[in-house]
């Protein structure tokens, strides 16, 4: 039987970032140096495949810090911790390395020297992520506000509407949060922004290949978890870019093929917590039902790079 022809783009760049890479070497680094187990507060990114087979070599994962024995190492994971986390290690006197990506730190620090100022911070994010949860837990209680949506903005109580910054999840949906800030500078003139937008350079890239390749392509597949925020954003920008069917998948498994029954492109592309074995496994999948010719669309090229902690780079 001759399979149907189909035009598959890939996204270039897609998959693991900087962030996600370096974090997967610490609990690797960690294993490798102190030996099996090594405990890591949260998934340490958002992928059940990474976080699979570091179970497998040594790594076990809880959600909070009395989960864990004083006498092994714990890792916090890349989307970064409340300030209380690194506190309540060093007062049980835990070895804790911190694995939070650092353009996640970048923007700890940002709000942090706004409070100096004394200004109060609105937080772009969503609610509950760990990320978010993470930036807001560097400063007390009541001194960053959550808004998540422009609807927000106009019922947001400030305590002065003059003294005020706004910071923003790093993985956000960059149209969607630059309506959020339009509505912030509408009510609060003299609001305070970033120098450049903490959307990092990923999730911006990321999403600019997916509005190029749903130009082209009748639907899209983001390989993704559905608890990674930035896999989810992929999937509403390949929606929004003229997609009508835009879906995550896991891996190769998820895809239902009867949605896809009659097209003759796709766009493939991979949250950057997603690995690139996931992507072939996805792409060997299309092989198999369609006579594929595969495209790369490119619109960035990545070279940043994360070094780890020095604690891991030093001999035992
Ligand atoms: S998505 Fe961006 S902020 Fe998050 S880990 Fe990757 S580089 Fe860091």
């Amino acid at each position: 039987m001759t399979k149907p022809p189909l035009t598959l783009y890939l996204a270039a760049p897609r998959g693991f970032c900087a962030g996600v890479d370096r974090a997967i070497k610490i609990v690797e680094m960690a294993l490798a140096k102190w030996g099996a187990p090594v405990y890591v507060r949260h998934e340490i990114v958002h992928n059940k495949y990474v976080v699979d087979d570091l179970r497998a070599k040594g790594a076990v994962f809880v959600e909070e810090l009395d989960e864990c024995p004083t006498d092994r190492p714990v890792i916090f994971s890349a989307h970064g911790v409340p300030k209380s986390v690194p506190s309540e290690a060093a007062a049980r006197q835990m070895l804790y390395v911190d694995a939070t990506c650092p353009l996640v730190s970048k923007v700890h620090i940002e709000a942090e020297r706004h409070h100096e100022n004394g200004l109060q911070i609105v937080m772009i994010g969503h609610a509950g992520h760990p990320e978010t949860v993470g930036t807001m837990g560097q400063l007390p209680t009541g001194e960053v506000l959550l808004v998540e949506t422009p609807a927000d903005v106009a019922t947001l109580a400030v305590r002065d509407a003059a003294r005020l910054a706004f910071v923003t999840q790093t993985t956000l949906s960059v149209d969607d949060t630059a309506e959020v800030v339009a509505a912030l500078q509408a009510r609060f003139p003299a609001i305070v922004g970033p120098h450049k937008e903490d959307i990092c350079y990923a999730t911006t890239n990321r999403q600019e290949a997916v509005k190029a390749m749903a130009e082209r392509a009748e639907a899209m597949l983001v390989v993704g978890a559905p608890n990674s925020s930035n896999s989810k954003r992929l999937v509403e920008v390949g929606a929004r870019a003229g997609c009508t069917y835009s879906q995550l998948v896991q891996r190769a498994t998820d895809i239902d093929w009867r949605a896809l029954d009659g097209i003759a492109s796709i766009g493939i592309t991979a949250g950057a917590s997603a690995p690139e074995v996931l992507v072939n496994e996805v792409i060997d999948a299309f092989h198999a039902r369609y006579d594929v010719t595969v495209e790369q669309v490119e619109t960035a090229q990545e070279t940043v790079e994360f070094k780890v902690p020095r604690v891991l780079r030093e001999k035992v």
